[in-house]
């Protein structure tokens, strides 16, 4: 008898990193549903993909920062798919570049909104599902933090920098709170990673060539690359690892 596949649940799934974590999970045997905001086309993309690599696949609509849309993702996938046992907490944006001396309020909020907020909303949600305390049946969170915890992102958005330093503290906090109930808690930080992220967050396209020679290996990373990480926390190779917070950034 076929054993059913495990489900990942991956947030801001339909582009760039997530994306990558949804093909390649696929690919490794995961059943998966992906979450975006706007981009259905970009989210129809990802799911033929994965559906070629024989995956059961579920796009789900929704606004990561809106705590009732957080409850209502969960509720479709575990509907398509089953339950769900690895959550990736990713969606997240930067706003766009500039001092914080020049930034304004609503930009500031925005990504403090969707990449604490809504990162802390998924996790409890994932926490509510996952724990065996409340029946669930264990499995993984993967939060993608970023270097920009450690380097501060000074003069180009230290509020971003900041929004994922609060995902390392859930992390490390998260992991330890759930290590009795069957699930393990860890965090992927990328350096600069080749996505739209640069263009349409930041606003500052040029950013990606301009750092180049401050990283260490002397090139962007690739998203492939970061989901290599993920997919590796999400499985039994990483039986013993909670709390942990792998860098891919090429050394910087
Ligand atoms: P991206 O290419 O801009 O993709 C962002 C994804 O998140 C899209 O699927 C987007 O969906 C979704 N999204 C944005 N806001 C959302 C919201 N409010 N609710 C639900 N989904 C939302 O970004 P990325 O570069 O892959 O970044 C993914 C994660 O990696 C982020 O947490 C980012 O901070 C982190 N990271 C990236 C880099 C890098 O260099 N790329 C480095 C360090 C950390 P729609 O298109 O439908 O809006």
């Amino acid at each position: 008898m076929s054993q059913k596949r495990p489900v990942v649940l991956i947030t801001g799934g339909s582009r760039g990193i997530g994306a990558a974590v949804a093909q390649l999970a696929a690919a490794r045997g995961y059943d998966v549903a992906i979450n975006f905001k706007s981009d259905r086309a970009a989210a129809e993309e990802v799911l033929a993909a994965c559906r070629i690599a024989g995956a059961n696949v579920v796009a789900c609509q929704g606004d990561m920062a809106r705590e009732e849309d957080v409850a209502r993702l969960f509720d479709e996938a575990v509907a398509a798919l089953g339950p769900v046992s690895h959550i990736v907490n990713n969606a997240g944006i930067t706003g766009r570049s500039g001092r914080l001396d020049a930034t304004a309020a609503e930009t500031i909020r925005a990504c403090i909104d969707i990449n604490v907020l809504g990162a802390i909303f998924v996790a409890r949600e994932a926490a509510r599902r996952l724990s065996t305390r409340h029946g669930g049946p264990g499995g993984t969170i993967v939060n993608i933090s970023s270097v920009a915890a450690r380097l501060g992102s000074a003069g180009e958005y230290v509020w971003y920098a900041a929004s994922k330093g609060a995902i390392d503290s859930l992390t490390v906090g998260l992991s330890q709170e759930l290590a009795g109930d069957g699930v393990r808690v860890n965090a992927v930080s990328p350096g600069i990673t080749r996505t739209d992220i640069h263009e349409k967050s930041t606003g500052d396209a040029a950013r990606v060539e301009r750092l180049r020679s401050r990283i260490p290996l002397n090139r962007i990373g690739e998203p492939e690359e970061v989901a290599e990480a993920v997919l590796f926390l999400m499985s039994d190779a990483a039986s013993y690892i909670t709390g942990a917070n792998i860098p891919v950034s090429g050394g910087r």
